[in-house]
């Protein structure tokens, strides 16, 4: 009782800085949102291992003005999973597609191992399109508890196979040798293409589809793909944008879950220099997401992490406050919770702090509003 009553005050005390901190303008297009009945459409972007530490590094090291200041709403995740108080990527994964909590290295399956439905499955029975881009392979665990049912986060193979029958319709990132160097010596590529996906294994086209009958698969890499220090160049923001030409097509709406992948790597090797890069890589993609949604006034843009990665924090060099020393406590994850911004429709429901698991429930309570 006690315990609860102070976990309200805290939530009390944090969404009235939240609205304090908030420009009068934004107040009024929050407000102006309010009046839309329904979310159309709902872009999840996830910063694998984006702690607030990360999203700083944005203000600091970023020539330009950071998007993350763009957004009206913040709120923080508590991330522990159902096995583990710190998790990995594939059940905090699960928890955001699926709404349950389950042990580390689960994807889409419960403690148990049963499979639960993920969201992609769901709003695809009400006639909404679904999409994933990562910098990783699309294998990798954030974007796999999308489409996938798998014990174990390190079965690729299995996690390719079953994306050929999902109800994915666009995807692009890494992970070409799941799908057609496979120890099975089963073609996937083909598979899809039987599927009626249009693959492409060399570059993102330049110009959008025109044919929305087709579903799209872009694999550019054998397995992630480069760094933003070696020259992965505008990928994440070129995928988002040609994903959001195809999906909006579909006028019941769409879904579409977009991941740095990398911003976890990049901590796990407590590289500070490629942390940083791949942090700026994704700020791009939202600034090209915020745009989008400025325009199509029925889209909730979520921007959140899976968990912290690295203990990563902007420290002071040698005893000078003019000058910022990025340290790392630990090469795994970390408990700390993560922040949750929303902008559009609806962005105030995910004000305050809780579990994981309710970015899932809010999410599908939306896309199910009558
Ligand atoms: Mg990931
Ligand atoms: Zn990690």
């Amino acid at each position: 009782m006690k315990y609860s009553f102070k976990l309200l005050l805290q939530i009390l005390c944090f969404s009235s800085i939240v609205i304090s901190c908030m420009p009068k303008k934004e107040i009024a297009n929050n407000l102006k949102q309010k009046s839309v009945t329904k979310v159309k459409n709902i872009i999840l972007l996830i910063g694998d291992g984006m702690g607030l530490s990360q999203v700083s590094a944005s203000q600091y090291y970023h020539k330009n003005k950071s998007n993350f200041d763009r957004f009206p709403v913040i709120g923080l995740i508590k991330t522990s999973s159902a096995s583990e108080l710190i998790t990995d990527s594939a059940s905090s994964a699960t928890a955001f597609a699926s709404g349950i909590k389950t042990y580390n290295g689960a994807l889409g399956v419960t403690t148990d191992t049963l499979a639960v439905k993920n969201i992609v499955e769901e709003v695809s029975e009400i006639g909404i399109s679904t999409g994933i881009i990562s910098t990783s392979s699309v294998t990798h665990a954030t974007p796999a508890a999308f489409y996938t049912h798998t014990k174990k986060r390190s079965m690729a193979e299995d996690i390719a196979s079953q994306l050929v029958n999902s109800e994915i319709d666009f995807f692009a990132g890494g992970g070409s040798d799941y799908f057609n160097n496979r120890e099975d010596n089963r073609d996937l590529i083909l598979e899809l293409e039987e599927n009626n996906f249009t693959m492409n294994l060399d570059s993102l086209v330049t110009e959008p589809t025109t044919n929305s009958s087709k579903k799209q698969g872009y694999l550019l890499a054998p397995k992630g793909l480069p760094k933003m220090l070696e020259g992965r160049g505008t990928f994440l923001s070129d995928a988002t944008e040609l994903a959001l030409d195809y999906l909006s097509a579909n006028e019941n709406g769409f879904f579409l879950m977009i991941e740095g992948a990398q911003i976890d790597w990049a901590g796990h090797d407590n590289d500070a220099d490629y942390l940083i890069s791949e942090l700026i890589d994704f700020d791009q993609t939202i600034g090209a997401v915020l745009d989008f949604s400025e325009l199509n006034k029925e889209t909730l843009v979520i921007v959140t992490a899976d968990h912290e990665t690295g203990g990563f924090t902007l420290g002071q060099e040698n005893g000078d406050y003019n000058k910022i020393k990025p340290v790392f406590s630990t090469t795994g994850h970390s408990a700390t919770m993560v922040p949750v911004f929303t902008s559009g429709p609806y962005a105030e429901l995910f004000g305050g702090i809780y579990e994981n698991t309710a970015i899932y429930d809010k999410m599908k309570s939306l896309f199910f509003k009558k």
